[in-house]
């Protein structure tokens, strides 16, 4: 079939198989250049490793650092005339390419906050890998299913106060303003259930219990804290109550399991996740415009390569690894509080780089990528490695 992208606000309801496969391989491009200064594990548990930062971990560790990969994720095949979504043929995609090279790469496909989705994992690393010593924890989900049955929804609000500013409407390409209402305790308990530490604690024990965690392993789970401009929705927000949760987590895992658990803050960047926050895709425009004409704009996978080469061990005066330096370098967030306060809905394309935004939304979905002829028929039912 001919497959064109369909897109509804922030998110894209078809995938592109052979975008998706040349993307995922320009990424692994990257990752080989630093083959030799990857050393972080050896046989890497990536949960959530199908799209943005979970994938490009896996793909660093991988082609970076010659690494056994089993990830987890939440993805849907191709049936009818549905496509399967990206990280079905990212996953399909990075799987072929890992078994060309030599490298084991399995995928569980299922909900990871289920009990049932963890034994599973734990079966396929006692059947094919022995232990892991690298567990990434990139989950970005919207909903947890507790283990009682009932579901935690996590939102994106404030704390406290509603809060009013600038933002995009990503169908129109229209500056406007949004007002943010505050999280009641119940949203922000949820948002905490979702997206903080309790399902990375509980993987963490499950592995430890099986006797399949590496003495001594890596985990790491992923954060954002950003310019005070976007702290309401934030880093001051639920998401942000959440995050906070997740560090917490971090320092208890290390004490109770004698690992080493550690969040890495990362830079913003257009993923499917980070294109659902109110404010924050107009921040990532701007931030795109000024760090291109700086050079030194990253994606997720220069973002991943920079963490597994040359960022661990190294911590802030909290303890977090910040990867998102070059962001917060004082002359960056200068040159975007400037644009931040001049942009409107006249003068988008002067200050933001709306079409470098656009096309990482499209590229997520395997459209716009080079040499790929989009009016060919294409195969959408394509196979991963299930462990
Ligand atoms: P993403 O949406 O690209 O990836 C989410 C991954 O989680 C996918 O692999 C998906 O399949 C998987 N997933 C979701 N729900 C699942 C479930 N129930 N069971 C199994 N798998 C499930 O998200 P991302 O932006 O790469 O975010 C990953 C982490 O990085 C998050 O913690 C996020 O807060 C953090 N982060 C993101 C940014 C950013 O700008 N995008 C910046 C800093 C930190």
């Amino acid at each position: 079939m001919v497959i064109e992208p369909k897109v509804r606000g922030f998110i894209c309801t078809t995938a592109h198989p052979e975008g998706c496969a040349k993307s995922v391989l320009a990424q692994i491009n990257t990752a080989k250049k630093y083959a030799g200064k990857i050393t972080a594990a050896k046989r890497a548990l990536v949960i959530g490793g199908s799209t943005g930062y979970g994938l490009a971990s896996r793909i660093a560790l991988a082609f970076g650092g010659g690494a056994s990969t089993l990830n987890v994720m939440f993805e849907r095949p191709a049936s009818g005339v549905r496509t399967a979504t990206a990280g079905w043929y990212n996953t399909a995609a990075f799987e072929r390419e890992a078994a060309k090279s030599g490298l084991y790469a399995k995928s569980v496909n299922g909900d990871a906050f289920s009990q049932e989705i963890k034994n599973r994992v734990i079966e396929a690393i006692k059947r094919d890998l022995g232990t892991v010593d690298a567990v990434i924890y990139s989950l970005a989900s919207p909903r947890r299913t507790l283990p009682d049955g009932t579901v935690a929804n996590s939102v994106l609000k404030t704390v406290g106060e509603n809060f009013t500013n600038k933002t995009i409407d990503l169908r129109t390409n229209e500056v406007g303003e949004v007002t943010v209402t505050p999280a009641t305790p119940d949203e922000i308990d949820a948002t905490i259930k979702v997206m903080g530490g309790e399902d990375w604690a509980a993987w963490i024990s499950a592995l430890n219990d099986a006797g399949v965690l590496e003495k001594g392993a890596l985990t790491l789970a992923y954060s954002y804290i950003g310019p005070e401009l976007t702290y309401p929705i934030y880093t001051n927000g639920s998401i942000g109550m959440a995050k906070r949760d997740l560090f917490y987590t971090a320092q208890a895992i290390s004490k109770k399991y004698g690992i080493t658990a550690r969040i890495s803050v990362n830079k913003a960047l257009v993923t499917q996740s980070s294109a659902a926050i109110p404010v924050v895709p107009l921040y990532i425009s701007l931030l795109y415009k000024v760090m291109k004409k700086a050079g030194t704009h990253e994606g997720c996978i220069e973002q991943m390569c920079r963490l597994f080469a040359e960022k661990l061990g190294k911590y802030d005066s909290e303890g977090y690894i910040r990867l998102d330096d070059l962001e917060m370098a004082p002359e960056i967030q200068k040159e975007v509080a400037k644009a931040w306060k001049a942009v409107n809905a006249q003068n988008l394309a002067d200050y933001a780089d709306i079409d470098g935004y656009w096309d990482d939304f499209y590229r997520m979905f395997g459209f716009k990528c080079d040499g790929v002829d989009y009016s060919a028929d294409v195969e959408p039912n394509v196979a991963i490695q299930e462990a």
